[in-house]
């Protein structure tokens, strides 16, 4: 199927927005090669990023499409660019954590690397103006992100489906999955669905054998070799991948015979 890209819509931090000609009901997204940290206050890029991102990210939501978490993803087209569906999005980014680390584990004065007992779901209120403040669920209600608290708990509980998925694929790639952060939209039938992306810009992963950070830390902290561990992700995953389609493919065929 060919797709026409259409008007710029939108240009944010790490995607540009485009329409698709003749088809209202999706949006082409462009993985940009610029990375920012600290609401935009300090900005790099890389080349290739966007492309490395846009495979990370459509290798995630396929991993999740079969456990039974719907995303946004159409299609993937040239090297850094995504056809999705398009959708109302919730005003709120629901962070995960597996591990205290970053401002968290600074709020609380607990070391970083700290494992949790079980893991811990936030809501951030999505506004770059506001810096994207933390926000509890009646503050969420107050400023109608949801309109009742039976369905902030849905996206509590896909939140916490979508952290099983990804502690196991990345798991497999010998990625140990510190916390991440989601975005979520509704479709036209109201069904909550994973939106935006899954990438090392949204998630802390630390490899399992070194605890070496291989996320948008290196860039946030100054680590150095930025380019490299995205690199690195990308190439486990769609070694992890690989794998997983194989035993899929085995799976039925067993069913089969
Ligand atoms: P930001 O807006 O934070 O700078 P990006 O540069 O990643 O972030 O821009 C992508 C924008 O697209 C985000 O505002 C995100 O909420 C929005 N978005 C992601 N997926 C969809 C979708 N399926 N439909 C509509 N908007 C989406
Ligand atoms: N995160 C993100 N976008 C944001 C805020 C957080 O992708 O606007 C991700 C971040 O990369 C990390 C997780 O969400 O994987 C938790 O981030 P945290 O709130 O700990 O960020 P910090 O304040 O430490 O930078």
């Amino acid at each position: 199927m060919e797709y026409s890209r259409g008007k710029l819509i939108y240009e944010g931090k790490a995607k540009r927005l485009f329409e698709v000609d003749g088809h209202p009901e999706w949006i082409l997204q462009e993985f940009k090669d610029s990375l920012t940290a600290f609401n935009a206050l300090k900005k790099g890029s890389f080349e290739n990023k966007g492309a490395l991102n846009r495979d990370i990210t459509s290798m995630v939501f396929k991993f999740l499409e079969k456990r039974g978490i719907p995303s946004h993803r159409v299609a993937d087209i040239g090297t850094n660019e995504m056809v999705t569906e398009k959708l109302n999005m919730l005003k709120v980014e629901v962070v995960v954590r597996n591990v205290l680390a970053g401002s968290t584990a600074k709020k609380f004065g607990i070391e970083e690397g700290t494992p949790l007992e079980k893991p811990l779901v936030e809501f951030y209120y999505k506004d770059d103006a506001l810096a994207d403040p933390f926000i509890s669920d009646d503050q969420a209600l107050m400023m109608k992100v949801c309109r009742s608290q039976s369905e902030l708990d849905e996206l509590k509980s896909v939140a916490l489906k979508v952290n099983e998925g990804l502690m196991t694929f990345f798991g497999d790639a010998g990625l140990r999955l510190i916390d991440f952060k989601i975005e979520l939209g509704r479709n036209a039938n109201g069904t909550v669905v994973l939106a935006d992306e899954i990438t090392p810009d949204s998630c802390r992963l630390w490899d399992k054998k070194t605890g070496e950070k291989m996320d948008k830390d290196r860039f946030r902290r100054d680590l150095g070799n930025v380019a490299e561990s995205y690199q690195e992700v990308a190439e486990r995953l769609k070694q992890s991948f690989l794998k997983s389609q194989s035993q899929t493919l085995a799976q039925s065929q067993e069913i089969k015979s």
